[in-house]
């Protein structure tokens, strides 16, 4: 039955309520695809007699006319949200064996509307990274290769778990975070649909912090329907987060109408920047082409603090992780040094518990943040910040979305950008300017490279507007019409 998992999640709805199969034969199709991938190391944690649990609960739903919105749809977690009863690790050593007693509202969403749960995704630790390579659990890999060669490439970062499997079809949706790219750069990388909402739209609660003004869940499957179908499930509310917003969930699925006749795209002019492969330009301007032949009009806008955004989000970034990461001391959670001394066990358990990178984060964010720096640094950062925002703001004042390259690259090989920090946040460099104005962004899998590896095009919207970004994207999605999968996901079919 390994064909149950090349179904969308709209297929698969459709397939349960029509009876052609049931929601255990479609989990245990997932498991024993899972079974057959672990060389990607896209989970940490499997789940699969939870996920046949809920799967038998969800037929019975089914069966007596309960059935929720996403009711026997098998799905993977990233494992920075919070779980109950199942470990989770934000792939950090610091948190290995940590089992929290509550479950994260995201999740708790996905759960009620009646999802299944086949695993906990691999990500970069504390989803600090492009490249899915700074995992205590070791690297995750693309399923995806290259025609000219064998190497294992990067699924991208931080979502990279995520992304592969539901690259590999080890899963048919899963969730993701956002702080800085970290969905969209993955799954252009991976060769499948991925989308950021606006800050605030889904609720942080229960999810493990990175950089908290930034940090935003979201999702990936492999289609724009599938993207919509989560986002509006796991949107919301919810009093238990600040700052998730107190409005009204639009049906993201009905703006899927295919109609941008009218629509303006705005195409950043300095987002041209020096370096950017032929291809990827060339993949821009056809995008830009599709959209015209669809009949919205295309314009050149001006974001120009775009050149301050890495920088202004290396500064941010870190500042927030210094201090939410100062929880983990090894008396509350995971890994503790068996020490006497109690400085020495705080020192040695985060020495032994954190990452090189998380560790170079933490020092970047306790500099820029501590007396004599905190001006010329973070407050800095932050009149930046705005800056990029406003820049945003005024674009949207003559366009309606803006389109533009998720990546400057297609996924790169493992342990390449490794010995060099800078060229690896470059690869943020078209998705933190979104990120640090706090607005929504699709990526969309739009075309092959010469070397056969899929590359994606980004839509920005204005805040809240989620569905001009799905309906856009919808449209380049038939257009592009992407059918690429990788090799190794069709030699498993045959
Ligand atoms: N690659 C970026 C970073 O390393 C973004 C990560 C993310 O969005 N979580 O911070």
């Amino acid at each position: 039955m390994s064909n149950l998992t090349d179904l969308t999640i709209t297929q698969a709805i459709t397939g349960l309520d029509n009876k052609d199969f049931t929601a255990v034969e479609l989990a245990q199709s997932h498991i024993d695809a899972m079974a057959e991938n672990k060389s990607l190391n896209a989970y940490i944690t499997e789940t699969p007699d939870i996920a046949l649990r809920q799967a038998e609960a969800s037929d019975k739903r089914r069966a007596s006319g309960d059935a929720g919105a996403l009711d026997g749809i098998p799905l993977a977690i990233k494992d920075l949200f919070c779980t109950n009863g199942v470990q989770t690790t934000a792939a950090s050593r610091i948190l290995d064996g940590f089992t929290p007693q509550y479950e994260s509202t995201v999740t708790q969403k996905l759960f009620d509307a009646g999802s299944v749960m086949l695993g906990k995704t691999n990500l970069d630790e504390f989803a600090m990274g492009s490249s899915n390579t700074t995992s205590y659990y070791g690297n995750v890999i693309n399923p995806w290769k290259r025609d000219s060669d064998n190497r294992d490439l990067t699924p991208g970062g931080s979502s990279g778990g995520s992304a592969a499997a539901v690259a590999a079809r080890i899963c048919m949706g899963a969730t993701g975070t956002d702080t800085g790219g970290s969905i969209r750069q993955p799954a252009a990388f991976c060769g499948i649909t991925g989308m950021k909402p606006t800050y605030g739209r889904c609720s942080r609660w229960g999810t493990i912090a990175f950089a908290s003004s930034l940090d935003q869940a979201g999702t990936f499957a492999r289609t724009v329907e599938d993207n919509a179908l989560l986002l509006r499930t796991m949107s919301g509310h919810d009093p238990k987060d600040s700052t998730s917003a107190n409005k009204d969930v639009p049906d993201f699925l009905a703006a899927l109408d295919d109609n941008i006749k009218g629509k303006t795209i705005g195409i950043p002019k300095e987002y041209n920047i020096d370096g950017t492969p032929k291809e990827i330009s060339e993949l821009w301007q056809r995008g830009r082409e599709w959209l015209e032949n669809a009949g919205a009009k295309t314009i050149e806008v001006s974001l120009p603090h775009t050149q301050y955004a890495l920088a202004t989000y290396y500064v941010i970034a870190p500042a927030e992780a210094s201090s939410n990461l100062a929880r983990y001391d090894g008396v509350r959670y995971g890994h503790r040094a068996p020490e006497d001394d109690l400085t020495d066990m705080y020192e040695i358990t985060r020495a032994e518990g954190f990452g090189e990178e998380v560790k170079r984060r933490i020092m970047i964010g306790t500099y820029s943040l501590s007396s004599g720096y905190y001006d010329a640094y973070y407050i800095k950062a932050q009149k930046v910040r705005r800056l990029i925002s406003e820049d945003f703001m005024k674009a949207f004042e003559q366009c309606d979305a803006i389109l533009t390259p998720t990546a400057p690259s297609a996924a790169f090989a493992i342990g390449d950008n490794e010995d060099d920090p800078i060229k690896m946040y470059l690869n943020d460099v078209f998705t933190v300017p979104a990120s640090l104005a706090g607005l929504p962004g699709i990526s969309v899998p739009a075309g092959l490279d010469a070397n056969g590896l899929p590359l994606g095009l980004q839509i920005i919207g204005r805040p809240w507007d989620e569905e001009n970004v799905l309906k856009i994207a919808g449209v380049i999605e038939k257009i592009a019409n992407f059918t690429a999968i990788p090799k190794s996901v069709i030699k498993e079919a045959a």
